[in-house]
């Protein structure tokens, strides 16, 4: 029996090795239309390939996947990151797990991977064909089995229903010269979202020349990506820059009255805020009465400026880049697929796996994770039903 891999990713490659170790007669071919496989887990996490979490502190799926948690739930019964971690170590890759929970590899180079994958496709006889790029499934009518594992955005070639794709994982381009300025400043525990919606992410925040970045912002944008897409990414933003609630920043900026009275208010920062972000938030809020000592705050102003710290508002003027990072958002509807084998209903033999499902994760590992899982549920899918076909006399 044959199987025809169309895309040589991290996907692809895992899925080949994985059903050639299940049944090592299945001729397995993966056709890259590339001259090179796995160019995406080179690049990944700058060179080191942060290729799984330890999901540490994920309570809900949802939180770190915001398209396809409830269909990853179900397939991490069968592989979960426990298993992927375990897999990459028994075959011979030792992973470290970070603080952040960020699990990569010890050798803390990407090519330990591919060398791995690279090797075991050469070991067990998988063939690989690159700068082959497959343009019709009828180019493949000869095989018995077909997996599409062609990445973002190419969901087109299976003629099966798709969610559009749109980018995920960006930063905000913010019109504004002062906080520009900031650059470089970083919030360790801010929560930023787009008002009059539910769309919400907390984590450290990095202010760049060009707008915000870091982890609570690609969040931001991987939750909000298919919003944002239709708003022409001009939407307003709201940041709460201290990780607490209006009374006890409230409370906060009075301790500070009451100990400080003689100070000039930008001096004396509140909650450990980075100097120059206070600084500008004092400008921003009080204009030319940022000069002002504690004492002459008024109550107005002193609700204005605890309203800047919690509440402050910007309006996005645009994505940008993270360090070319990104995936696709959409993809192959996961209405059109069984959600236990990842088979196209429409037809028996044709499977998908990785970022070519309408299913995406935010930073930190979790998008490898669901190529691997998807892999892996495909593999065994067609084992499976390599088995039900085979006649007894192939045994
Ligand atoms: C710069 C960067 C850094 C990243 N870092 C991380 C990270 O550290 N951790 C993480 O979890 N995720 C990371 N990601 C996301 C991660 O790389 C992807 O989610 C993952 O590579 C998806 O794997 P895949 O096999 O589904 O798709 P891909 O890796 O995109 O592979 C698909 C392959 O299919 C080929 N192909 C497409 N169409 C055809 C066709 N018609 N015929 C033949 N071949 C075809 C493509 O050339 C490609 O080689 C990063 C992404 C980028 C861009």
């Amino acid at each position: 029996m044959r199987t025809a891999i169309v895309g040589g990713g991290a996907a692809g490659f895992f899925l080949a090795i994985n059903l050639k170790e299940m049944c090592p007669q299945m001729e397995v071919t993966i056709f890259e239309k590339a001259k090179k496989v796995l160019a995406k887990v080179e690049v990944s996490g700058g060179g080191r390939c942060n290729c799984t979490n330890s999901f540490e502190g994920v309570t809900d799926l949802q939180q770190v996947y915001p398209r396809g948690h409830r269909l990853l739930k179900r397939l991490f019964k069968t592989f979960d990151y426990h298993d992927a971690y375990q897999w990459f170590e028994d075959h011979g890759v030792r992973l470290v797990t970070q603080d952040d929970h960020c699990v990569f590899p010890a050798s803390q180079d990407a090519h330990t991977i591919i060398n791995l994958f690279l090797a075991e496709a050469r070991r067990m006889g998988i063939e690989v064909r690159t700068q082959c790029r497959i343009e019709t499934l009828e180019a493949l009518k000869d095989y018995d089995f077909i997996a599409l594992t062609t990445g973002g955005g190419t969901a087109a070639l299976a003629g099966i229903p798709t969610t559009e794709p749109v980018p995920s994982l960006f930063t905000f381009s913010i019109a504004d010269e002062a906080l520009h300025a900031l650059m470089g400043t970083v919030v360790e525990d801010a929560t930023a979202w787009i008002p009059g919606t539910k769309l919400k992410a907390t984590g450290p925040l990095l202010i760049t020349h060009w707008g915000m970045s870091g982890p609570a912002i690609l969040k931001l944008s991987s939750h909000a990506a298919r919003e944002l897409h239709d708003h022409h990414y001009q939407m307003p933003l709201a940041v709460n820059w201290t990780g607490l609630k209006e009374p006890e920043i409230q409370q906060a900026l009075r301790d500070i009255m009451a100990q400080h009275p003689q100070k000039q208010i930008a001096t004396i920062r509140p909650l450990g805020l980075p100097s120059r972000l206070w600084e500008y938030l004092v400008q921003k809020t009080l204009g030319e009465r940022a000069q002002n000592r504690w004492q002459n705050l008024n109550q107005k102003e002193l609700n204005r400026l605890t309203n800047a710290l919690c509440n402050d508002q910007y309006q996005i003027a645009g994505r940008a880049a993270f360090k070319d990072e990104f995936v696709t958002c959409g993809g192959i509807s996961l209405d059109a697929i069984n959600p236990n084998t990842l088979q196209a209903k429409a037809l028996p033999q044709l499977y998908f796996a990785g970022e070519v499902l309408d299913i995406d994760g935010v930073t930190g590992g979790f998008n490898f994770q669901a190529a691997w899982t998807t892999a892996y549920v495909v593999s065994m899918a067609i084992n499976q039903q390599a088995c039900c076909s085979r006649s007894p006399s192939e045994e």
